[in-house]
């Protein structure tokens, strides 16, 4: 049973590639940020709590974040395979998913990170602003969105590697050959 991670930057592909993965090993998708836009979209209190942080680009608080995730793994059953796809995203993200692990007697088997030049990241979230509309698909938010991934995302993939499951591929070329490469 596939309990993947996917942690890479902004606009790597992590949505596509997790919608694959969670289809191939019939598991669900798990995306924060696509929960958090639900939660907006609906105009629930935490989209409400949630849309500032989310629209300028910055990390939603761990307070908000944390219950939202934790309501959909644990639920009435806790989820025996997924790809939890934009989570952990901090350190103190990543000891809470170990410290959830721990509890429902759960471990990680595979922490995938996309690797893809920065240029090449730019491009693809501003074509993307202009094809769906997300709000933080600005270039103005694409910018502090990475610097918030470099300072405190990014230093994730030393602890993971550090753990031995971490799993890097090459996040560039088509979505099938990013495919192929993660399941090789
Ligand atoms: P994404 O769809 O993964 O690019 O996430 C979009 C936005 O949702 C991010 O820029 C954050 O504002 C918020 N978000 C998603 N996942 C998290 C998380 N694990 N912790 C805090 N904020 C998050």
């Amino acid at each position: 049973m596939l309990r993947a991670l996917l942690v890479a930057p902004p606009g790597a592909g992590k949505g596509t590639q997790g919608e694959r993965l969670a289809d191939i090993y019939g598991v669900p998708h798990l995306s924060t940020g696509e929960l958090l836009r639900a939660e907006v979209a609906k105009r629930s209190k935490i989209g409400l709590d949630v849309e500032s942080f989310m629209h300028r680009g910055d990390l939603v608080p761990d307070e908000l974040m944390a219950p939202l995730l934790l309501g959909y793994l644990t639920g009435p059953e806790p989820l025996s395979g997924f790809v939890l796809d934009g989570f952990p995203r901090t350190a103190e993200q990543a000891e809470l998913a170990h410290q959830w692990g721990l509890a429902s007697g759960i471990t990680f088997n595979a922490v995938i990170s996309l690797d893809v030049p920065a240029e090449e990241l730019v491009e693809r979230l501003v074509r993307r602003g202009s094809e769906v509309s997300r709000s933080d698909d600005t270039i103005e938010t694409i910018r502090l969105r990475q610097q918030v991934y470099a300072k405190s995302t990014e230093p994730l993939l030393e602890y993971y590697r550090g753990r031995v499951i971490l799993i890097e591929v090459d996040g560039t070329g088509t979505v099938d050959e990013v495919t192929r490469r993660i399941r090789e």
